[in-house]
């Protein structure tokens, strides 16, 4: 069977990641290049095109729905009916936020008060040069719009103490509350965080009604190691599932298979997924059910789609890492550039089963890319992912895979370059496969 071809590239990743500083700014980047491959976004609250047939996405916030449907007439035979193949991914990565009162003095500096969203490194935010992003919402008369903002200045930064102030010269234990406040000035008067970012960003600061404000680091994202086939980037959790995705995507739609291409990007992975648009929610659900619905078909076609649909449900993974072979299973070594990885868990910390393996493992052998196998140790706990909920949701067969990298969760992260258009093209075979398992 010959295979869509991806675009996906590791510097191609680096630039995704690099435009893509929050969730609502990965949706973004999604939306552009879907925008410029002939997509036309629906609002959730209009009637979408009768008949179905074509190239549409939704934004909710931070997570997307993008899909390229044939219609009713699509050449499956199954009409209304016809199945989908779902990748998904998150949009969101561990970082710090700004809180609600953000200003404080301390000891004659101006301080940001920041806090974790998710399991971040705390360790790997310290000093490093913090620019701005994320969105606002800004009062207009009296209606309330949304404006993203960005700022890649160094303005905060979150001091690490110095190591003959320890108690032991061995580090010391952050504590999320008092240690990762950023400074952000020295002396003179105070000023508010807020009015700043409204005023950088050309916003009148007494309009401004909402915000979800956070951190990231202004290194850029860049190949490294002796041979230029690593990637040193933030975020590789999970942009580096939602860039593949995004290219495996573009090239299913460009050469589609037998059921309709679906691409899902959630929010709010790293904090568990319960909210109005994350994989926990009726987002993936409801837009499915909207697409039969389209093609003139009911609520049976959409459970008889559904019956037939597949979704990978892609996250990074864990590779071996060489200062701490010990943290991983001796007999499941996971290498970076050395393929896709498939995530198995017998207590369903991710829902692949036999038959989700089964239509992986196809699809990988079907792009010509070796694939790995994953398993956590017995004895640690295992992590999870949107794939178990996914499939809780809509009963859709799901199986959980990934890229390999080092470093997850931390502000700077790393992966194989080579994984990058493997992962892709293995992602593309899954979604131009045949109907079923
Ligand atoms: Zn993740």
């Amino acid at each position: 069977m010959p295979v869509a071809e991806t675009t996906a590239t590791a510097t191609g990743l680096c630039a995704f990641i690099d435009a893509s500083p929050s969730p609502f700014h990965v949706c973004r980047t999604v939306a552009a290049e879907l925008d410029a491959h002939g997509f036309t976004r629906l609002s959730e609250s209009s009637p979408w095109p009768a008949g179905g047939a074509g190239r549409y996405y939704v934004v909710r916030a931070g997570s997307l729905v993008a899909w390229a449907d044939g219609g009713a007439d699509a050449p499956t035979g199954a009409g209304p009916a016809a199945p989908f193949r779902v990748v998904g991914a998150h949009t969101d990565s561990p970082n710090l936020r700004v809180k609600q009162h953000p200003d404080t003095a301390v000891a004659g500096w101006q301080m940001v008060g920041l806090e974790p969203y998710g399991g971040a490194w705390l360790n790997s935010w310290l000093d490093r040069d913090l620019g701005i992003s994320g969105r606002l919402s800004v009062r207009d008369g009296n209606t309330v719009r949304e404006q993203l903002i960005r700022i890649d200045e160094p303005i905060l930064r979150v001091p690490q103490l110095a190591i003959h102030l320890s108690d032991d010269r061995r580090g010391v234990q952050l504590d999320p509350q008092r240690h990762v406040n950023a400074v952000w000035g020295i002396g003179g008067e105070p000023r508010s965080f807020l009015a700043f970012v409204a005023e950088r960003s050309g916003i009148d600061p007494g309009a401004v009604l909402g915000w979800e404000l956070m951190t990231h680091d202004l290194v850029p994202s860049r190949l490294i190691g002796r041979d230029l086939d690593l990637i040193s980037a933030p975020r590789l959790d999970n942009q580096g599932t939602c860039y593949a995705g995004l290219h495996a995507f573009l090239a299913a739609v460009a050469a589609p298979g037998a059921a309709t291409p679906v691409l899902a990007m959630f929010d709010h992975e790293e904090v568990g997924s319960q909210s109005d648009r994350g994989a926990q929610s009726g987002l993936l659900s409801t837009v499915l059910e909207r697409i039969v619905l389209a093609r003139g078909g009911g609520r049976a076609e959409y459970l008889a789609a559904l019956a037939d649909s597949v979704c990978a449900s892609g996250d990074m993974a864990h590779a071996t890492h060489p200062n701490y072979p010990d943290r991983h299973e001796p007999s499941h070594r996971i290498e970076v550039n050395g393929g896709p990885v498939l995530k198995v868990n017998q207590n369903l910390r991710y829902a692949t089963d036999a038959a989700g393996a089964g239509a992986f493992a196809l699809a990988c052998a079907q792009a010509n890319v070796p694939l790995q196998r994953y398993v956590h140790r017995a004895d640690l706990p295992c992590g999870s992912t949107i794939g178990p909920m996914t499939a809780a949701r809509t009963g859709m067969s799901t199986v959980d895979v990934g890229a390999a990298q080092l470093a997850m969760h931390s502000a700077r992260e790393m992966m194989g370059a080579a994984d990058v258009p493997a992962y892709a093209a293995a992602l593309a075979a899954f979604l131009t496969a045949s109907p079923g398992l």
